[in-house]
């Protein structure tokens, strides 16, 4: 028996939660928003989302319709009351009686009515409920005529054993038809509203009490959307029609305009008794508090006597919808205040409905079924006084924004690009889940110029401009390109851009796997580039990392077009013994589930060496995917606003703005490129300008005061420090498959030895070409940044080390990096040898260059008071801000000397 009963309620476990699973399926589960109301901020208020993060909104969707839940007299009336009567009433009207407050209450509302009587209920829904379910049962032929859009009260109110009709919504037509089928003897009452809350549409009250009257029916109006707005003292569409006298029975709410809480019904003083003494739900449940009687009260009484309340209502509802109109937002209830607009899809309205909330702050409640019938789903925004014409504004714009089902990117057909318009696809649907997203490709002038080099042609945007053009030709709504490839011009121009991803921005050489055969033999190789920049910068540095074995380098720049599968395949092919390339091309292609085979496939047996930012610095705006519409098309813009990534659009912007300076187009032979470490943001310039000069530039250049002598700038590795080498414990075996080196010192023979078989990694370019010349391979620099700001680059799918990466360093560091996981390994420590010399240098000291922390660590106590401190942007900053002091930051180590040197010139010049 006892399992029977466990088998039952566990079945009925299984179908509550098959059901809840069903809501949440289709898109109609319902969750309520946690939020905090104001008095002071109404309708902003505060709301904590999905995250648990605070945050501010403003509400379109109260019944709060004149605001009078904040208004100081209605507050006043309630807080009064509470203060001398108390907070709950105490019991039911049977038991506690009425108190001075609801009788009070119950005659303003009659009179406000123009009726003899009036009922007060907890709600207008269990007002509607009770009434109607009062009649029904005591009136056992009574029919029930009900307007098929009536409120849930209403048809939980006539659910009962009456006979019921239910008519076309509004369809007086209808109505009749009915009327005229029933026998004139038999009782029957028409149920409906004055104002639809959903759909915003008005009954034909006039025609329907006309038929009322022809067929001897009684009326039963809902008005609790049309109180305390309409007629000449806010008593509802009844009075504004001067109907009171023709209506049996007025329900209204006390919780909407009036902005308390409570329902009632008004009718004659026969039919509210018969009510009062028959009701259950009446006469069971306790009464209203007096003290929200009172404020119920004071609220009416207010807008009775301050039309102007009610006037700017009605301003701000023709404000809403003569925005709405300029931007061509289609919507209904015209007749009334309620604005719906219909989406018709239950989990379109609800992810319209949850960015608009959680991206700008705009509340509207989807309306989902059974409220609405499917496929008329809806948001519904109401207004009040309070709302601002700014903040209408803002809701207008964001409407016009969201309210599209479909959009279309055009891009290149090249692999790369198809990636690219994939990615574009993935940001905007993951923004704006609702939105279609239609992909379109076109050819372009550098794709028909396959085997020309680019510089020998006249004009730029090579691989943008046909792209662009479709947006005139209203081929496409957005256009996505490389942003290294739009001109100046074009990206600075009249149309609008938004920049949505950016990936590595360094270059990388791709080398065959014979490369170190033939480094050993010396022989020259032929290095793939195509451009000024690569060759200029690039091919210098290679000559100077490359391990040579003991012979010279030889290097040989020639030219390579195509796509990067196309280079590739030449390179596989020997074409070429190394090209250099975009890291972020291909990097890109290894995040894609299309092309990640053949590019792993293309890259299998290469050796690679990913170029360092100073040296071989990155073309303007490289790695950076940028979106471009016409400024006229709404949606599209609106698109780019919000998927517009604002720092790596002013990055970018930047970086492009700086290379202008200095000579833009094909036949670049500088880079650019934005350093970020911590907060600090620099930008470097490097390479040969237009004019042939030569370009070593930082941005924005270092403001230090010019009352530094000199020789007092300092560099704390000229001062007596010493690297000692620890013996590494036998244990201390390497495991990982990469080494990060971050000084010299860090490699004995020993060493040497075990990560032979290693990728290796360099702290900067200098330790990279100490360990080249100890013909070591390395595989790239943190350009001398620190470790930690090289883990996003370590983590990229074509390198994939940040879990397999050992640090070599002094012991200090080693420390630090063991407590943050990292395996790492000391394989010095540094020691401070203390010269009378070098502690007078120190005592003279105006500026003192730190390049790490423990050198500061060992003399901190020993330095001037008044020492200006500098040093990189990454760790030691950090650790040195720790200690109280605000370090000079210079992007590099070499910056910090280019800027001495200057500085030096300038002022023995002084
Ligand atoms: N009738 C209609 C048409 C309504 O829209 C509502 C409220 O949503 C009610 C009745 C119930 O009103 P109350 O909130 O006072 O219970």
């Amino acid at each position: 028996m006892e399992k029977k009963t466990q088998i039952q309620k566990s079945n009925l476990l299984h179908l509550v939660e098959s059901k809840l699973e069903e809501l949440k399926q289709n898109g109609s589960y319902r969750q309520f928003i946690n939020i905090q109301k104001s008095t002071t901020n109404f309708p902003e208020f505060q709301f904590i989302d999905k995250r648990g993060n605070t945050k501010n909104a403003v509400n379109w969707c109260t019944n709060d319709y004149l605001a009078l839940s904040i208004h100081p007299h209605v507050i006043q009336a309630a807080s009064a009351i509470i203060q001398s009567q108390g907070v709950g009433s105490g019991g039911t009207r049977n038991i506690s009686g009425s108190t001075a407050a609801h009788l009070s209450l119950e005659n303003t509302i009659a009179a406000w009515h123009k009726k003899e009587a009036a009922l007060l209920f907890n709600s207008a829904y269990q007002a509607n409920l009770t009434t109607l379910a009062t009649l029904g049962r005591n009136i056992p032929d009574l029919i029930f005529i009900s307007d098929e859009e009536n409120h849930a009260s209403i048809i939980e109110g006539i659910r009962g054993h009456n006979k019921k009709y239910i008519f076309r919504h509004n369809d007086v037509y209808h109505l009749e038809e009915i009327l005229k089928s029933i026998p004139s003897e038999i009782p029957k009452i028409i149920v409906f509203e004055s104002v639809y809350s959903i759909s915003g549409t008005l009954a034909p009250i006039q025609q329907i009490v006309r038929l009322a009257n022809k067929y001897h029916c009684h009326t039963y109006i809902d008005e609790v959307h049309g109180v305390g707005l309409y007629g000449p003292y806010g008593a509802g569409k009844v009075e504004e029609l001067g109907l009171e006298t023709e209506i049996d029975f007025i329900n209204g709410t006390l919780s909407k305009a009036i902005g308390c809480f409570g329902g009632y019904i008004s009718a004659s003083a026969k039919w509210i008794d018969f009510i009062r003494s028959f009701a259950s739900g009446f006469i069971f449940t306790t009464s209203l508090p007096p003290s929200i009687c009172i404020a119920a009260k004071s609220s009416i009484e207010t807008i009775i006597n301050r039309a102007e309340i009610r006037e700017k209502f009605f301003k701000n509802v023709e404000f809403l919808r003569r925005s709405l109109n300029e931007k061509n937002i289609q919507y209904t209830g015209k007749e009334t205040h309620i604005t719906q607009i219909v989406l018709g899809n239950a989990v379109t309205c609800k992810q319209i409905a949850d960015y608009l909330l959680n991206q700008a702050g705009i509340y509207t409640q989807p309306i989902n079924f059974p409220t609405v019938p499917k496929g008329q789903e809806c948001l519904r925004i109401t207004i009040t006084p309070k709302h601002s014409f700014d903040q209408i504004h803002k809701l207008v714009f964001h409407l016009g924004g969201v309210l599209t089902d479909s959009i279309s990117i055009i891009g290149r057909a090249s692999m790369l690009s198809k990636a690219q318009l994939n990615l574009s696809n993935e940001i905007i649907k993951k923004k704006f889940p609702w939105i279609k997203v239609v992909i379109k490709y076109t050819d372009t002038r550098g794709d028909d110029l396959q085997d020309v080099p680019l510089h020998t042609q006249e004009g730029s945007d090579f691989f943008t401009d046909r792209v662009s053009q479709s947006l005139g030709a209203h081929e496409a709504d957005i256009a996505v390109h490389s942003l290294k490839d739009l001109s100046n011009e074009h990206f600075f121009g009249k149309n609008k851009f938004a920049v949505i991803d950016r990936d590595e921005v360094r270059d990388i050489a791709i080398f065959n796997e014979d490369i170190t055969d033939k480094l050993k033999k010396g022989i020259i190789l032929k290095i793939g580039t195509c451009s000024f920049r690569r060759e200029t910068l690039a091919i210098p540095f290679l000559k100077e990392v490359l391990p040579g074995f003991g012979n010279e380098i030889l290097l040989e720049s020639a030219p390579i077009r195509g796509n990067i599968d196309t280079r590739l395949q030449k390179l596989s092919n020997k074409e070429y013994d190394g090209i250099i390339l975009a890291f972020a091309g291909i990097n890109r292609m290894l995040k894609t589930n299309e092309y990640k085979d053949l590019f792993q496939d293309l890259l299998k047996n290469k050796k690679i060496m990913v170029l360092p930012l100073f040296e071989c610095t990155p073309a303007p705006a490289q790695g950076a995917i940028a979106v471009e519409c016409l400024v006229s098309n709404p949606t599209a813009s609106y698109i780019l606003d919000q998927i517009n990534d604002s720092f790596l659009f002013e990055t970018c912007a930047s970086e492009k703005k700086l290379a202008g300076k200095y000579g833009a187009g094909c036949i670049q032979k500088f880079g650019i490129s934005f350093v970020k470490t911590n907060d600090h943001i620099s930008y470097y310039a490097h390479g040969i300008d237009q004019h042939e000069n030569s370009i070593d530039e930082w941005y924005p250049t270092q403001e230090i005061k010019n009352t530094i002598h000199p020789d007092n700038i300092l560099h704390s590795d000229d001062l007596g420090f010493i690297a000692e080498r620890i013996n590494l414990r036998s244990s201390a075996y390497i495991k990982t498959s990469a080494v990060f080196v971050s000084h010299i010192s860090s490699i004995d023979k020993g060493m040497e030895a075990q990560i032979q078989s290693k990728i290796i990694w360099a702290a900067g370019t200098a330790t990279w070409k100490k360990l080249a010349a100890k013909n070591i391979w390395v595989q790239g620099c943190a350009d001398s940044l620190g470790f930690e700001n090289s883990i996003s680059l370590l983590q990229t799918p074509l390198l994939n080390l940040k879990d397999d990466i050992s640090i070599l360093t002094n012991e200090e560091s080693a420390k630090r990096w063991e407590s943050e996981k990292y395996p790492a390994f000391s394989t010095y420590a540094i020691h401070y040898k203390s010269e009378l010399i070098d502690r007078y240098k120190i005592k003279c000291a105006q500026l003192l260059f730190w390049s790490c922390f423990a050198h500061f660590d060992l003399i901190k106590d020993i330095l001037p008071d008044d020492l200006i401190h500098a040093c990189l942007p990454g760790k030691t900053s950090e650790l040195l801000k720790q200690h109280g002091i605000r370090p000079i930051l210079f992007p590099t180590i070499k910056s910090f000397y280019q800027w001495k040197k200057k500085y030096s010139q300038v002022h023995s010049a002084a």
